[in-house]
């Protein structure tokens, strides 16, 4: 797998696209016609192991679908919310400010609990907000917010749901494969995932699990290409999609999710990257950054950084330098001066980290012309 890695020139400290394996790349350079028995199967394997991974069990479906993340959230919403559904978007940052977006466009029923970004919501609000706008049927919240990297408790909402009676509808596509959520929780209808997070996979096909029978209610069709109903329909009535698949992401997904539960799986994986954060954050704190983040509303996928007191960074130039050197950061959501993201998930090792570490004392040493800190570049054992 090192090997594989180190082959790769660009180093991607980005929340997806990711450095993928050589392998996944691989599995994806080769023709496949979509009408064929191997496309059915390729396409029926898939979901049956995002259903297995998640731990759903037979209440349980997924449904395929071309685009990225926001593609299955646009989906999950359109598909899955009667016209006389009432909706409550839990909004804490970009992505579920997207998914207001999405129900603004799709013309659906909704209002916003907006909430501060720089924290995981707060349970007592929502259930105060459910209480004081009566008719409330469901809720839509984002697992971890990615654009400033900020964890909500996620299986606390859907217990809160339980007791206030409303279903739930999940973005987990930053969170997917690595933190868990509570498939059993009778809350919890559909969930939005991408192959191109933490699954390792490369960019264009999504996937929404959700619960058949809230699949399957009577809903009219808003959209046509992003109708779910239709497109699991006639994937069970015909095996085949309604529209070209994307085959060639598909097998290079399954691919991943074949390495994937090779590495161990879930634990693993969520293992792997809070030892990579927990070495990025100690040589990070090392040259003079601190997360932004309180800890608890942390998660080992991606991490916003700032300056401690009085140092000046010039991130556009910063950027510029690691770019020269294929490393590739994120610029940060927040108006604070001088942060930026730096993401600990695809196919990264701890060496990759200290190249990023190293390149930072560096340009830390040259374009401030003085003395830093001793870089932190001792051993690590790698993990997978
Ligand atoms: C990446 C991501 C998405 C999808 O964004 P795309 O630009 O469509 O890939 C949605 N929600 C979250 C939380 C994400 O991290």
């Amino acid at each position: 797998m090192s090997a594989s890695v180190s082959a790769t020139p660009v180093r991607l400290f980005t929340p997806g696209p990711l450095n993928t394996s050589e392998s996944v790349r691989q599995a994806a350079t080769q023709d496949l016609g979509s009408r064929t028995p191997e496309a059915s199967a390729l396409t029926h394997s898939l979901c049956q192991a995002l259903l297995e991974l998640a731990g759903c069990d037979n209440r349980w479906c997924a449904t395929p679908l071309q685009g990225s993340g926001t593609f299955a959230v646009e989906a999950m919403l359109t598909s899955l919310l009667a016209p006389d559904d009432q909706l409550l978007i839990i909004e804490n940052g970009v992505y579920s400010a997207r998914m207001a977006d999405i129900c603004q466009h799709q013309g659906i029923n909704h209002s916003v609990l907006s909430l501060p970004s720089q924290r995981g919501f707060d349970l007592e609000i929502i259930s105060e907000t459910v209480a004081q706008r009566p008719g409330i049927t469901h809720l839509a919240a984002v697992h971890f917010e990615t654009g400033l990297g900020v964890l909500n408790d996620i299986n606390a909402l859907l217990h809160l749901a339980e007791t206030l009676g409303c279903a739930v509808l999940v973005d987990a596509i930053s969170t997917f494969g690595v933190l868990p959520i509570d498939y059993q929780s009778p809350a919890l209808v559909a969930v939005a995932v991408s192959a191109n997070k933490c699954l390792h996979g490369i960019p264009g096909v999504a996937f929404v699990l959700s619960q058949t029978a809230a699949l399957n209610r009577d809903i009219p069709p808003r959209s046509l290409s992003l109708d779910l109903q239709a497109q699991a329909r006639i994937l069970a009535h015909s095996g085949q999609w309604r529209f070209t698949p994307p085959l060639q992401v598909m097998r290079a997904l399954q691919q991943a999710v074949t390495e994937y539960q090779e590495q161990g799986g879930q634990a693993a994986r969520h293992r792997c990257y809070q030892a990579r954060m927990t070495h990025l954050l100690k040589g990070m704190q090392a040259l003079g950054f601190e997360p932004v983040i309180e800890p608890q509303y942390r998660a080992p996928l991606i991490v916003t950084l700032a300056p401690s007191s009085g140092r000046q960074v010039n991130i556009q130039e910063l950027n510029a330098f690691l770019l020269d050197r294929q490393l590739v950061i994120y610029p940060s959501q927040l108006s604070t001066p001088h942060s930026f993201r730096v993401g600990v998930m695809g196919e990264l090792t701890m060496k990759n980290l200290d190249e990023l570490l190293e390149a930072f004392q560096l340009y830390l040493d040259e374009a401030l012309t003085r003395q830093s800190p001793q870089s932190p570049s001792q051993e690590i054992p790698q993990c997978p």
